[in-house]
């Protein structure tokens, strides 16, 4: 229970408003508090003050020295609900006092001007003074009594001691439906979300309110949701055009070994031509599994490219050489027209591989007899091979999808063309993400019915 948001949101609200109520009860105890002693304090003083005037008044001759008489008159008159006097001579002795009450002498003897003490069962506050006129020196003392202000004080505590945990507790279960209340549409995403799964990832969560902050948490978990399904949808994608890529070559190794098998009597010439159409099978389904392999690596972000300074140009030069056998084969002419040193920091295997694929689609796709070019270019800013060839070219609806995954543009033309070289529609792929490895751009720039070009970008 106490793991739940709502109560732990509760308790943090109760525990803060707890503080902030206590502190503010005992300081408003405490400020009131000695308001009202000082209150005493200067009425005390006031009317002390006003006695001693009442004493002159009683004197016959104002400039001798005070008499008992007057003392006794003034006390006879200063008769108030809330304070008592009492006079004392020099010598401690009562003269006079207002208070039928006997005062305990200690409430007499102090250094302070005012003091507290105890009357029978009664506190007082006491303020002691000198009455002085000529040689004789009386001491007055005004009392006022602290019942009231006791009384006062403690029912001020009986309010705080019950409102405090009253106000807590309202405030308590005020702040858990609150709380409740703003954290429901989370249980909602929650409970939605809960939902949603493998199979129905095209879901997405509904909110009421689209423009709070709990929207937006919506929202973000419908973006993730959106990823997701695309991504799951590309996998999905991804192995069925997989498997069917595989499923061709098998069934021709299957076909090529069943027939061999099928009759005992065969010419080693038939063997080995059934064994030539093996051998170019599994070097074709080497070549579409591997692929995969590196797209799945890559995929799965697990692929370390090592990079290291190479210089693209001689990179580009072995490339072309590896492809000239194939090309000569089929009568094509490959050369590099233009180089120059272009050094670069990169993985050089993935580099070779780049441009492998890059030269064998412009040998592939080449009409025999045709050419291959290659030109190794350098600017300020950019490294740039341009890959040419006078090839049967892609039509222009075609020319967005080429570096898609499997994406071929003409099935049955690239199959008829297949050599043991050509892949499954991944060549382009592999060779945009080892560009993009690298920071750099591979772009179809042309492409007509008289051939294509290809380039690839690298930043210095
Ligand atoms: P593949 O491994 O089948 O060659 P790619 O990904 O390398 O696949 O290329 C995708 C498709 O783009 C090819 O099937 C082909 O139709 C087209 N293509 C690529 N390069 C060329 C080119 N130089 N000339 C003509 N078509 C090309």
């Amino acid at each position: 229970m106490f793991s739940s948001i709502r109560t732990k949101l509760t308790l943090w609200y109760v525990a803060v408003l707890a503080l902030v109520v206590v502190a503010f009860s005992a300081l408003t105890f405490v400020v009131l508090g000695n308001a009202l002693n000082r209150d005493i304090d200067e009425r005390l003083v006031e009317m002390s003050r006003n006695f001693g005037v009442a004493i002159m008044a009683e004197q016959e001759d104002e400039s001798a020295p005070i008499s008992e008489r007057a003392i006794a008159e003034a006390v006879n008159e200063m008769r108030f609900r809330d304070y008592q006097f009492s006079i004392s001579s020099g010598g401690g002795r009562t003269i006079a006092s207002t208070s039928g009450n006997v005062i305990d002498p200690k409430c007499l003897i102090g250094d302070a001007a005012f003091r507290d003490c105890e009357i029978g069962d009664e506190s007082f506050r006491v303020y002691e003074s000198p009455l002085a006129n000529g040689p004789r020196e009386y001491r007055l003392f005004a009392f006022h009594s602290l019942h009231e202000l006791t009384e006062l004080k403690r029912r001020m505590g009986g309010v705080f001691l019950l409102g405090v945990p009253l106000t807590l507790l309202l405030a308590g279960v005020g702040g858990y439906f609150l709380a409740r209340k703003s954290l429901a549409p989370v249980v909602e995403i929650g409970r939605q979300a809960s939902q949603i799964g493998a199979g129905n990832l095209n879901e997405r969560i509904t909110i009421k309110n689209k423009h709070d902050e709990l929207g937006d948490l919506a929202e973000v978990f419908n973006d993730l949701l959106g990823r997701l399904d695309a991504s799951f949808e590309q996998q999905r994608r991804f192995m069925a055009d997989a498997s069917h890529e595989l499923r061709t070559p098998l069934a021709i190794v299957r076909g090529e070994a069943e027939v061999a098998l099928s009759k005992d009597d065969r010419s080693p010439a038939e063997y080995r031509e059934s064994l030539n159409i093996l051998h170019d099978e599994s070097k074709r389904l080497t070549k579409i599994v591997e692929d995969l392999f590196t797209l799945a690596r890559a995929d799965a972000g697990q692929f370390k490219a090592a990079f290291a300074p190479v210089y693209l140009d001689e990179i580009v030069a072995d490339a072309v050489r590896s492809m000239r056998v194939l090309a000569d084969q089929r009568k094509i002419n490959i050369e590099i027209s233009s180089t120059t040193e272009l050094p670069f920091n990169g993985d050089e295997s993935l580099l070779r591989r780049l441009f492998l694929n890059l030269l064998d689609n412009a040998v592939k796709y080449s009409r025999p007899d045709g050419k291959v070019t290659v030109e190794c270019l350098a600017t300020d800013a950019q490294l740039q091979i341009i890959v040419s060839d006078n090839g049967i070219g892609i039509p222009p609806d075609e020319q967005d999808h080429i570096f898609d995954r499997f994406y071929r543009v003409d099935k049955s033309r690239s199959r008829a063309d297949e050599t043991a070289t050509s892949g499954a529609g991944l060549g382009l792929s592999i060779a945009r993400w080892i560009v993009e490895i690298h920071a750099g751009k591979v772009v179809l720039v042309s492409s007509t019915k008289d051939g294509s070009v290809f380039s690839v970008n690298f930043l210095r």
